[in-house]
């Protein structure tokens, strides 16, 4: 028995984070617990927090405008669109953008538009949904991808990752100088310093900010934050989350406004608001990492995200959904077997099992269906059965038989070590960064480091070059914490945090170069530094 391509992805991205959990020890619980604690509080505040997001963008001639429904959302863009002559425009990965159905929207403007993330990408090409939050490509395999993609660019390329990465490289090297403007999402949004932050492994993220002549940001108000102090536990618990790295490939930290590029940054409410004010607030603190879909049996049996008729899959799909968009997403919070597996995945703890259950009661042909199903239990011990023969290797299955569910299977690894320095070190060799000690070559960029990310900080100028090596050489200044390096950094000049060379595990998660960004970082280490970062 093999797994489809939804599940086996799935299940790899939770066993990657489960034993990056494992090697973490205590730690884990302690960035939990302050995580959640974080997102209650900044949710509760989040009409002080807009005013204030509001004001500094309006200090720094940014505008902000309030969206109400996805169609006021289009006609923003259609004005923006008109003002700035837009013809090409790019976009990163933005499940916001999904649910305001901008592409379509401006593709029937007659503009170009192009996903850069290659998941993202490969769904555009054959006209589909997202399969996952943070795996759109989550539901194709490497024969899919190859199909597409030789039918898109008229050639015959071989079912292999890498070569499907290198022409879509190509391509993208293309698109970028064409590029009016740059359209992208945003994990989080700092409300004090009016800052974006916005995570990604490829690098396309940061072509798509700092390439094109106007930015474009939509995203919604529940990102919000009240300041820079409130990140270090919700960057580690995303990556975590999301695709089982200790942190990160990219992490961008963009004052808005800051360097005279045409910003402009759009909220959509669609009924968040709404939201708020309900029983239902706590599914605002989700920071889409997309966990409670990978462990969810529906949602790896049904083939991903298309059961859900959303971006938003998986049990967070289940609630939100149904809040959104009413009467015609009703039936989602029945299709949940109420394991419980979504609530123990959910790095900020929102109670989504009760959030189903209660949703149920709130609609009445669901409540029907529910008084049809056994409760308690006896209910929860079928549906862990049906869990374990899901997602299951068939019995006798040993390494290296079938079709590699059993191979992958990551090994234990050793506690991560606890000094900062030697951690930064050991996290910065296993993300391919070449590190050297001989004498660095004349254009060797100056960065500084934070030891508790195991990353680079750089401005983004440096990273944002066609170059297929990063040749650096720091740290300095050399931060231990993340805490630490946030309280230092001015909030006036972005920063990017970053660990190794572009990557992506897109097509059946073999993890392969990306196709945006350097090839290959090489990290001198050295004892003193002419100029700072
Ligand atoms: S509900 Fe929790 S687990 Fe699901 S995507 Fe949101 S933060 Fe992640």
């Amino acid at each position: 028995m093999s797994l489809s391509p939804v599940a086996r992805a799935a299940l790899h991205a939770t066993q990657k984070r489960l034993q990056v959990q494992m090697r973490l020890g205590e730690e884990y619980g302690r960035l939990r617990e302050e995580a959640s604690r974080i997102r209650q509080h900044a949710v509760d505040r989040l009409p002080d927090l807009l005013q204030t997001f509001r004001r500094r963008l309006r200090k720094a001639g940014v505008p902000l405008i309030y969206a109400q429904t996805p169609g006021d959302v289009q006609d923003v863009l259609r004005a923006i669109v008109e003002r700035h002559a837009i013809r090409r425009l790019v976009k990163s990965k933005s499940m916001v953008s999904e649910e305001a159905g901008v592409r379509p929207f401006l593709e029937g403007l007659g503009l170009d538009v192009w996903e850069s993330d290659f998941g993202e990408f490969l769904v555009q090409l054959r006209g589909e949904v997202p399969g996952h939050l943070v795996a759109p490509a989550i539901h194709l395999t490497r024969y899919d991808a190859a199909e597409t993609l030789s039918r898109f660019f008229g050639e015959h390329l071989p079912p292999e990752p890498e070569a499907l990465m290198e022409r879509t490289r190509t391509f993208f090297q293309k698109v970028f100088a064409d590029a009016d403007a740059g359209m992208v999402g945003a994990n989080f949004l700092l409300a004090e310093e009016g800052g974006l932050v916005a995570v990604e492994n490829e690098g396309n993220l940061l072509r798509t900010l700092y390439t094109p002549r106007v930015r474009i940001v939509l995203t919604t108000p529940e990102k919000l934050l009240p300041d820079r102090d409130a990140l270090p536990p919700l960057l580690r618990l995303l990556a975590l989350h999301a695709t089982g790295q200790y942190f990160p490939n990219y992490v961008h930290l963009h004052p808005l406004g800051h360097d005279g590029v045409p910003t402009y940054v759009i909220l959509l409410d669609h009924g968040r608001s709404r939201i708020w004010r309900s029983e239902f607030r706590a599914i605002l603190r989700c920071i889409r990492c997309g966990a409670c879909s990978s462990v969810c049996p529906v949602f790896r049996a049904g083939g991903g995200n298309r059961i859900y008729r959303s971006p938003y899959g998986g049990a967070m799909g289940k609630v939100l959904n149904p809040l959104l968009w009413g009467r015609s997403h009703a039936d989602l919070p029945d299709r949940s077997l109420l394991c419980g597996f979504c609530d123990a995945s959910c790095p900020v703890r929102i109670p989504l099992t009760s959030m189903i259950r209660a949703l149920r009661t709130a609609h009445p042909e669901l409540a029907m269906l529910w008084q049809m199903f056994p409760r308690g239990k006896g209910w929860r011990t079928l549906s862990s059965r049906i869990y374990r023969i899901r997602t299951a290797p068939p019995p006798g299955n040993s390494p290296g038989d079938g079709d590699g569910e059993a191979r992958d299977q990551p090994a234990p690894k050793a506690p991560y070590p606890s000094s900062w320095e030697a951690r930064w070190l050991q996290l910065l060799t296993e993300q391919a960064t070449e590190i050297r000690e001989d004498s660095p070559p004349p254009d060797a960029r100056f960065v500084a480091a934070v030891g508790e990310a195991g990353v680079l900080v750089a401005s983004p100028h440096v990273l944002n070059t066609d170059r297929d090596v990063l040749r650096v050489q720091g740290p300095h200044p050399f931060y231990p914490t993340l805490k630490s390096f946030l309280e230092a950094w001015d909030g006036q000049e972005p920063r990017v945090l970053f660990g190794g060379p572009s990557r992506t595990a897109d097509i059946e998660k073999v993890l392969v170069l990306g196709a945006h960004g350097p090839r290959k970082v090489t990290f001198w280490l050295t004892s003193s530094s002419e100029s700072p970062p």
